[in-house]
């Protein structure tokens, strides 16, 4: 049988706005011992916008800007949303293809357009012009590396950077100051490079940070984690940490995140903002202590 109390806090959540699948959720949050955070979409407001247009030489920013925004249509991720909102004359593309957490690839115009990481650029065997190195290696935000090939057939090469970036949410600082408060280590686990990471981190007060993780990567810290002892909760958006949502002890979908959050979560949260992971972790910790 369910405690009442568990009933109760159940109840008090919804007010809240800390929706619980059930009370095995309430019993992993109130044991919590670590935090990890998704960077875009969860510590930020996940509405990138497009910053900077660096063509290598040889393109022009329109043509880079088009092909990219062209590629870029088949993906919902909020990269691909800030790069098609900046060009609304794109050419139509088709075959779109992702590759979760590194970039995508499309045909645009009997072309094979890739858009994505630095990593993604070099793994796609794409030359990269030393200036595209040292424009991505230095830009304030997160990078997308696009390219594509002279002929159809040979390799490609990279075309251009682009910058995109968004900022941290309003309350994010406060509530990483209340996680510490409650006696729990945060960790941002991210996707995108190190120094945008870095950035946001500072920004919000996060000492521990990991950037560069593949959706396979982000499964893996969460498993290092939890077999170190600790009791892991992961918060996300569902775009590209649904598994590593589903791999924690409790994972925490973001509100306004996707319905993948949703399906991979034990709690799902109903205001877009970080605090109310906290006070889902207060109300637990209060019912686990009148049961006991
Ligand atoms: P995060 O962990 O910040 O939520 P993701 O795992 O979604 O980030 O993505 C990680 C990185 O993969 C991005 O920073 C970007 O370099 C690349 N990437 C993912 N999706 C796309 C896309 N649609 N277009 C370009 N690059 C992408
Ligand atoms: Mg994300």
């Amino acid at each position: 049988a369910t405690p009442v109390a568990v009933l109760v806090g159940t109840g008090r959540g919804a007010q809240l706005g800390v929706l619980v699948t059930g009370p095995e959720a309430i019993e992993t949050a109130g044991r919590l011992d670590t935090v990890v955070l998704d960077k875009t979409g969860t510590v930020t407001t996940g509405r990138m916008t497009l910053h900077e247009v660096i063509p290598a030489e040889g393109t022009t920013r329109e043509e880079l800007l088009a092909l990219a925004a062209a590629a870029e249509s088949g993906s919902q991720h909020p990269i691909a949303r800030a790069i098609v909102a900046a060009a609304p004359d794109a050419p139509g593309a088709s075959r779109f293809r992702t590759a979760a957490g590194r970039g995508v690839i499309a045909e645009v115009g009997g072309r094979e357009v890739f858009a994505g990481s630095l990593a993604f650029a070099r793994e796609r065997g794409a030359r990269v012009p030393d200036a595209l190195v040292a424009a991505a290696e230095q830009a304030a935000g997160s990078v997308v590396v696009v390219g594509w090939s002279s002929f159809a057939g040979m390799s490609a090469t990279a075309r251009g950077v682009l910058v995109v970036a968004d900022t941290v949410r309003d309350d994010s600082a406060a509530a990483v100051t209340g996680l510490r408060a409650l006696g729990l280590d945060v960790v941002l686990l991210t996707g995108d490079n190190e120094r945008v990471a870095r950035d946001i981190a500072a920004q919000v007060g996060i000492d521990t940070v990991i950037a560069g993780a593949s959706p396979e990567g982000k499964i893996a810290e969460i498993a290092r984690l939890r077999e170190a002892g600790h009791r892991v909760a992961m918060v996300g958006d569902g775009i590209n940490d649904s598994a590593a949502l589903a791999a924690a002890d409790l994972g925490i979908a973001m509100g306004g995140g996707t319905d993948a959050a949703r399906h991979a979560s034990d709690i799902t949260l109903v205001r877009e903002s970080l605090g109310a992971v906290g006070d889902a972790v207060r109300l637990s910790r209060r019912m686990m202590s009148i049961i006991r």
